[in-house]
């Protein structure tokens, strides 16, 4: 624990610290990969781009993490496998110039063994969690996607960084916003840039559900829109959803402009995974708001890469929580789709 000039107490400072380096410096890499995407590259379908900045974000995080703090393991979603085959090589060639140019010494192993550095799967009482790139199909499109760490100690998150560099900072800004969070002390914002002073930030304060305003998956096939729109009719809400990929769904609701982010279940089979969410939920938890399955139960972050223990997520402002659960369960939404307590 560290004291500041004015005496409030600060924790986690170093983590923080390591933790927002890190996911600017992958920023830096997604948004060149990015900016490469042509027209062409959609045509083909060529999802090489995304690849790439994914392993390339994987691997400048875990380096840092990895220097930072050697024995916390790390729950990420990549591994170097398919990177190590030989038909891969020239993927690996791409990735190895995209690193050069920000890490100009690095060596092919040394990155290789920097993304297996996330290769841990179990529980354990400390460890951090990274998607390297939240959004995949965002990416390729040219639309939101999000860089997600967090911190999890006794399975509780404790710190969140959540880069999203398509997410202006402000309405005249272009640059992106990085938001991050520590257990206790709030959430904030600020330029990904690194120009620009920290903001707090805090969930709506709307109490009326009909004026509730929701976000949801771009992909289909990701949460049940039939049955969101079904709750929205339930629940009177007027305006329409607002489709955005990846976390930035979070940092919609955690910076005010939603009301929730609504994640109902396709099925009862998927298992959502811990780091599509644990960053997105301490900022949005520290914002003020409330994150939960559709049964009402505290997400689990201590069952390993899934939240086996959890179906679909409702994120939401805090007062329209209970409007959100009362209206699944009156509709029989978890019911009938052989979801129970
Ligand atoms: P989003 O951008 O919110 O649509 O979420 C992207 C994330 O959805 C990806 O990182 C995947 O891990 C996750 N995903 C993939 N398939 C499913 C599914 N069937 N249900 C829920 N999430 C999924
Ligand atoms: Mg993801």
């Amino acid at each position: 624990m560290e004291s500041n000039k004015s005496g409030t107490t600060r924790r986690y400072v170093k983590e923080l610290g390591a933790a927002l380096g890190a996911v600017r410096e992958a920023a830096v890499l997604c948004q060149a990969v990015q900016a490469g995407i042509s027209p062409e590259t959609l045509e083909k379908n060529d999802r090489s781009p995304v690849t790439i900045a994914d392993f390339g974000s994987q691997a400048l995080i875990c380096r840092a993490l990895s220097r930072s703090f050697p024995t916390d393991p790390v729950i990420a979603e990549e591994s170097a496998d398919a990177l190590r085959q030989d038909d891969n090589a020239h993927v690996l060639e791409r990735l190895m110039t995209h690193i050069k140019r920000i890490r100009p010494a690095s060596q092919t192993e040394a990155i290789l063994s920097f993304i297996d550095h996330g290769g841990a799967s179990e529980y354990s009482k400390r460890f951090w969690t990274l998607d390297p790139i939240d959004g995949t199909k965002g990416f390729l499109r040219g639309d939101q996607y999000a860089i997600s760490l967090a911190l999890v100690i006794e399975g509780e998150l404790t710190v969140a960084v959540l880069g999203c560099p398509n997410l202006p900072w402000n309405s005249t800004a272009t640059g992106g916003t990085v938001f991050t969070a520590v257990k206790g002390l709030g959430a904030f914002q600020f330029p990904l840039d690194g120009e620009g002073e920290p903001r707090r930030i805090q969930v709506s304060p709307q109490t009326d559900p009909t004026r509730l305003r929701f976000c949801e998956s771009v992909e289909a096939a990701h949460s049940a829109h039939e049955d969101h729109a079904q709750l929205a009719m339930k629940i009177g809400i007027e305006a329409d959803p607002v489709r955005i990929d990846s976390q930035a769904k979070y940092a919609v609701v955690a910076r005010g402009q939603a009301e929730a982010y609504l994640r109902l279940p396709k099925d009862n089979v998927y298992r959502e995974k811990i780091w599509d969410h644990a960053g997105g939920a301490l900022v949005v938890t520290e914002a003020g708001g409330k994150v939960t399955d559709i049964l009402g139960r505290p997400l689990e972050f201590d069952h390993g890469r899934t939240l086996e223990r959890n179906r679909g997520v409702i994120v939401s402002n805090g007062p329209l929580h209970d409007h959100i659960l009362d209206a699944i369960r009156d509709l029989e939404i978890a019911k009938n789709k052989g979801i129970s307590l």
